[in-house]
């Protein structure tokens, strides 16, 4: 019998981390922009604010510390420590895309996930993995060389239709645990 654990890759941004709603209170802090915005199914967060708004994201995203203090997602905590015990679990973070998260997405795991041992983080650009399961809100994450993907809801990837969907992190411990 093969006891070999599965191995379990989980994205960051938006699935780990709620990016989304440290975005949202840079935009409110800075420009006003309502922490309760109606965002139009399948835009990213700044496409619903005027251009000139929502330009700065790449500002923000760029500034050391950005990643530091991103809320954990509701039920993160509770979830993946279970997770852990069950499979090889990975974190896969295309952190190459804004040089300075890399020491800000570290420190912040090794602050909530402290049992994922470094062996198990990779932060890469594009997501080249073999794995039989991949978490990520970004369905251009999925390849033939992920057994199942599992789409993480968020606002900017709700009109997707032909990825099987988790909408919260219980819901990812009713399918995997
Ligand atoms: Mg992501």
């Amino acid at each position: 019998m093969n006891d070999k654990k599965r191995r379990l890759a989980i994205d960051m941004d938006e699935v780990l981390a709620d990016t989304h709603a440290k975005f949202l209170t840079l935009f409110n802090r800075d420009f006003g922009i309502p922490l309760d915005l109606k965002q139009k199914p399948g835009t990213e967060i700044f496409e619903n604010m005027p251009k000139e708004i929502g330009d700065h994201w790449k500002k923000y995203v760029n500034e050391p510390g950005f990643f530091r203090d991103v809320p954990v997602m509701r039920g993160a905590l509770n979830i993946v420590p279970e997770l852990n015990k069950k499979y090889d679990l990975f974190i896969v973070s295309a952190a190459m895309e804004f040089k300075n998260s890399f020491l800000d997405k570290y420190s912040w795991l090794e602050e909530h996930f402290p049992f994922i041992p470094w062996t198990n983080i990779l932060f890469t650009g594009r997501k080249i993995i073999v794995s039989d399961v991949l978490i990520d809100d970004r369905a251009k994450n999925f390849s033939e060389h992920i057994e199942r993907p599992l789409l993480f809801t968020s606002p900017h990837n709700v009109l997707l239709e032909e990825y099987e969907r988790v909408n919260s992190w219980e819901e990812v411990g009713e399918k995997l645990l």
